[in-house]
C-alpha cells in the first residue's frame, strides 16, 4: 500500500513527489510522458526563480534529474479512474489497480470537451479504456475516437478482439488492419436507447456497439465520483485538500493563475498536507 500516489507528472506532480518523498513517504508518481504537460510547449519561461529564458521542455528536464537524484519512482501511462474503498483509495493504473492512503491529482488542464451522448451512456456502451472494457466487444462493432498518443495501439488492440473497428482520428495514422476502417469525420453524436446503438458524424451515421473515447487526458469528473468541482477545477482550500478526505489536487488543475510557480507551491503544499494526513491514520 503507497502513502501518497501522485497522478500527473509535471511540475505540480514532480513538486508533490519530491515533497513527499522528502518526508519519508511511500510515493510513487503515475504521470503520462512528460511530453504532454503544458509546461513542454512553452518555448521560452521568464517568470520562474533561478530560471531565465530557459524553455519549458528543459525546465522540466532540471525537474526531472532532480526527482532521479533523489530516487522518486516516476510510472509512465495514464490513470484511468480511481476507487473510494472507504479506509483507502485504489488507482486503476494501465489496468494494474494500485492501492494507496492518499492521492494527489495533479493532471494539470483538462481541454477537450465532452460529445454529446457521451456521459449519458457511459458505462453503457461509451468506454475510455481499452485495454479494460475490450473483452466486452469480442466479435461486435466497435468506433475508436483517437486523441491520445497511444490511440493507434488500442485501435489495433480491439481489431483484434472485435468484428470491425471504425477509426476517427484527426493525426497522422498508420494502421492498415482489414477490420479498421478509417472515417475522415468529426463526431457529432453518441446515440442509443438503454444502451449505446450509433453514431452520427459529420458525413452519416453508423450503427456501432460500442464508443471508445481515447484521450490524453480524463476529465477530472471522470477520474472519481463525487469530487467537487468549480467552474471545471477541483475546488480546494489553502491546505489543496478537496472534499473527499484523503485526496488533495495541486496546480493548473485547481484554477488561476496557470503557472509553473504556483503548481509547484501547490503541490509542496499538497504533499505536506498528504504526509500530515497519513502520520495521523497511524496514532
Ligand atoms: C505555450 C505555453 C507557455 C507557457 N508559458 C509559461 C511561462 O512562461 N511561465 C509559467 O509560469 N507558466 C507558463 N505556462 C503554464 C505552465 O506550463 C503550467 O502552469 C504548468 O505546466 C502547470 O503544471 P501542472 O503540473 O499543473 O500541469 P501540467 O504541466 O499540464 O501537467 C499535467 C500532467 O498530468 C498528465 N495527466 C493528466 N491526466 C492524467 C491521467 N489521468 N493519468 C496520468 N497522467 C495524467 C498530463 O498528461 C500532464 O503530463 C505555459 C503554458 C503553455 C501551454
Amino acid at each position: 500500500m503507497l502513502d501518497v500516489a501522485v497522478i500527473g507528472c509535471g511540475p505540480a506532480g514532480i513538486s508533490a513527489g519530491i515533497n513527499a518523498k522528502i518526508r519519508n513517504k511511500k510515493v510513487k508518481v503515475f504521470g503520462n510522458n512528460i511530453s504532454t504537460s503544458y509546461l513542454f510547449k512553452a518555448e521560452r519561461v521568464d517568470n520562474y526563480l533561478g530560471f531565465h529564458k530557459v524553455t519549458g521542455e528543459k525546465m522540466l528536464d532540471k525537474f526531472m534529474k532532480h526527482a532521479k537524484k533523489i530516487k522518486l519512482e516516476i510510472e509512465e501511462g495514464k490513470v484511468f479512474e480511481i476507487y473510494n474503498m472507504n479506509s483507502h483509495y485504489t488507482i486503476n493504473f494501465n489496468n494494474e489497480f494500485i492501492d494507496t492512503k492518499t492521492i494527489i491529482i495533479t493532471t494539470g488542464l483538462t481541454k477537450s470537451k465532452v460529445f454529446k451522448g457521451e456521459e449519458q451512456y457511459l458505462g453503457r456502451g461509451v468506454s475510455y479504456c481499452a485495454t479494460c472494457d475490450g473483452n466486452l466487444y469480442r466479435g461486435k462493432t466497435v468506433l475508436v475516437i483517437g486523441e491520445s498518443t497511444d490511440s493507434d495501439e488500442e485501435a489495433h488492440f480491439l481489431s483484434e478482439l472485435a468484428k470491425k473497428v471504425y477509426y476517427i482520428n484527426n493525426k497522422e495514422h498508420n494502421l492498415k488492419e482489414d477490420n479498421i476502417e478509417y472515417i475522415d469525420a468529426k463526431v457529432e453524436e453518441i446515440c442509443g436507447e438503454d444502451i449505446v446503438k450509433s453514431l452520427k458524424h459529420s458525413s452519416g451515421e453508423i450503427k456501432l456497439d460500442g464508443v471508445f473515447i481515447l484521450r490524453q487526458t480524463t476529465p477530472v469528473s471522470k477520474l472519481i465520483g463525487g469530487l467537487e468541482i468549480e467552474s471545471n477545477m477541483i475546488k480546494v482550500n489553502k491546505n489543496m485538500e478537496t472534499n473527499m478526505p484523503g485526496i488533495f489536487a495541486a496546480g493548473d488543475c485547481t484554477g488561476k493563475p496557470f503557472q509553473v510557480a504556483k503548481a509547484v507551491g501547490e503541490g509542496l503544499v499538497a504533499a505536506l498536507s498528504a504526509a500530515s494526513y497519513v502520520d495521523k491514520m497511524e496514532l
